[in-house]
């Protein structure tokens, strides 16, 4: 009888604390997976979702907040930036024609920067790979697909990556374009 009673003791322990284990683990989920839309600019960029889904405004894939990785720097402050740190890295974004200024309108570019269409990026991070550790600003033109490029850079790794907010369509300081 005094066995079956310690048995019982312990087979009730043991429920406790399995009990106690999931709810943790619940609690812990529940605090740590937050979803945002791919970044795209937009105002809904900053909005927090609990669910994987679509973004309600603008109907992009919501991802993990955790692995959106990239910060982001002004218009404004950009020439005073790549001055105070020369090896920079100015990555354009937008077409090919848009790099060379043969689109219509034509926002112009920042100098000494390279070209990178976000339609080609993804499948051009490998050969990117000596550019992790490097800062990187991303651009484009209203700062609409520089942020997915942002996005998808600190998600690979790359750890110093900033976004131009706005794009280059609303720069007004000269000194640093092409
Ligand atoms: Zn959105």
């Amino acid at each position: 009888m005094r066995i079956n009673l310690f048995l019982l003791l312990g087979f009730y322990l043991l429920l406790q604390n399995n009990g106690f284990a999931q709810s943790a683990t619940k609690t812990n989920t529940r605090q740590s997976v937050i979803y945002r839309c791919l970044p795209c600019g937009l105002e809904c960029d900053n909005k927090d979702y609990l669910k994987p889904g679509q973004c309600a405004s603008c109907g992009m894939e919501l991802v993990n907040k955790a692995s959106i990785r990239f910060g982001s720097i002004s218009p404004a402050a950009i020439c005073q930036y790549i001055q105070t740190h020369p090896s920079v890295v100015l990555i354009d974004v937008r077409t090919k024609e848009e790099f060379e200024g043969r689109a219509d309108p034509d926002f112009d570019g920042l100098a000494n920067s390279i070209n990178i269409p976000i339609q080609e990026l993804e499948k051009r991070i490998p050969a990117l790979s000596a550019l992790k550790e490097k800062d990187i600003i991303v651009f484009c033109s209203h700062s609409h697909r520089s942020p997915r490029a942002a996005y998808l850079l600190g998600k690979n790794g790359f750890r110093k990556v900033k976004n131009m907010s706005g794009g280059m369509s609303m720069m007004r300081d000269n000194t640093c374009k092409k």
